[in-house]
């Protein structure tokens, strides 16, 4: 079959390999009708990471058909569409019961697919424990919708989980986590919503998806920007979701003393450190918290965000610039979200499977 795979570092293509066979009687085999390429996959190929296995196969953000189930899977059979999380945890292990989801039994343990597993960008994957980690795409969403909640939905509102009402929240970054922040962060209830970012493409949907302002880097200095318009207390809530290795003090820098909490979603690559100022921390005493997120994953999380686009609360499809036909699209899609031209915020590509 073909796959989409990480050939060496910096080179991917689409491979001949064999078709995986189930193993496990908990999980199933599945074969994507829309599939996304994350900026995470263009790291994988791209980036300085750890050393990935040989002909790793790439992705983890589709909607599938699933084509065999394992004897003890109850709720999914062939035939059924679902939406496939990014994050599948092992529900089978004891740090489950310490609410540990996304590191159980090993650090970043649900970040399997097209990382310590095959990814979706194959003709057939396998998923393990289907009943805890599948959600039935539901009549009237769109794929595109369906297809936005496996990462970029989930990952932003895991941001944004830490408003409260009224809350000033800034959200560094427009990119899709960005929106997704900004968006959770209105459902959430949050008072002013300041994003930060100056993508062109991005700007229009940061408004529609909730943000009471858009600033840019480049024409203002962002720390000083929210503290003076706060009157020199700082944000409740920082999500980070974009920037640099500098981002991350900026974001210590413009929170509030005593209850301000910094929610980061942004990968950091390469070595070194995310530094804390000592000044903007209280010298380690200022009761500022730091968060640092991996999107939520499981079958209960896509199956709410789902019923919050069945519910027309908001529509994460919009965010979706370029669509392609055919499979093989997926290797213009990488080096779309690699050179993150002015127009593009994600990709779709209708496999036609
Ligand atoms: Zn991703």
């Amino acid at each position: 079959m073909e796959a989409f795979a990480l050939i060496k570092r910096n080179e991917a293509d689409i491979i001949k390999v064999e078709e995986p066979k189930l193993s496990g009687i908990y999980n199933a085999i599945l074969t994507p009708v829309a599939i996304s390429v994350c900026t995470s996959d263009v790291n994988t190929v791209y980036g300085s990471g750890s050393k990935k296995p040989d002909n790793l196969i790439l992705g983890h953000e589709a909607v599938a058909r699933v084509l065999e189930v394992g004897e003890k899977v109850k709720d999914f059979k062939s035939g059924d569409i679902v939406v496939v999380p990014s994050m599948t945890p092992d529900f089978h292990d004891k740090d489950i019961q310490d609410g540990n989801f996304l590191h159980a039994g090993a650090n970043f343990s649900a970040n399997t697919l097209g990382r310590s597993t095959p990814g979706v960008f194959a003709r057939e994957f396998e998923v393990a424990n289907v009943d805890l980690n599948l959600a039935i795409l539901p009549e009237g969403v769109s794929l595109g919708n369906g297809l936005m909640c496996t990462d970029m939905v989930t990952t932003g509102f895991t941001g944004a989980e830490r408003v409260n009402f009224g809350d000033t929240v800034v959200v560094l970054g427009i990119g899709a986590v960005g929106l997704m922040a900004i968006c959770g962060a209105s459902l959430r209830g949050a008072g002013r919503i300041i994003a930060v970012g100056s993508r062109e493409v991005s700007i229009p949907l940061a408004y529609e998806y909730g943000a009471s302002e858009v600033i840019s880097y480049k024409e203002c200095d962002i720390t000083e920007y929210v503290l003076k318009t706060t009157g020199g207390k700082g944000a409740d809530i920082v999500i980070i979701a974009g920037g640099n290795d500098r981002t991350f003090s900026d974001a210590i820098d413009m929170v509030r003393y005593g209850v301000g909490k910094v929610v980061n979603l942004k990968l950091f690559t390469g070595d070194g450190s995310m530094e804390i100022p000592k000044f903007s921390s209280g010298r380690g005493m200022s009761g500022k918290s730091v968060y640092m997120e991996l999107g939520k994953g499981g079958r209960v999380r896509m199956e709410r965000l789902l019923s919050m686009v069945k519910h027309k609360r908001f529509a994460p499809e919009k965010m979706i610039t370029h669509i392609f036909e055919g499979f093989e699209n997926v290797v213009p899609a990488l080096e779309l979200m690699k050179d993150k031209g002015n127009t593009v915020i994600k990709t779709m590509i209708l496999t036609g499977w």
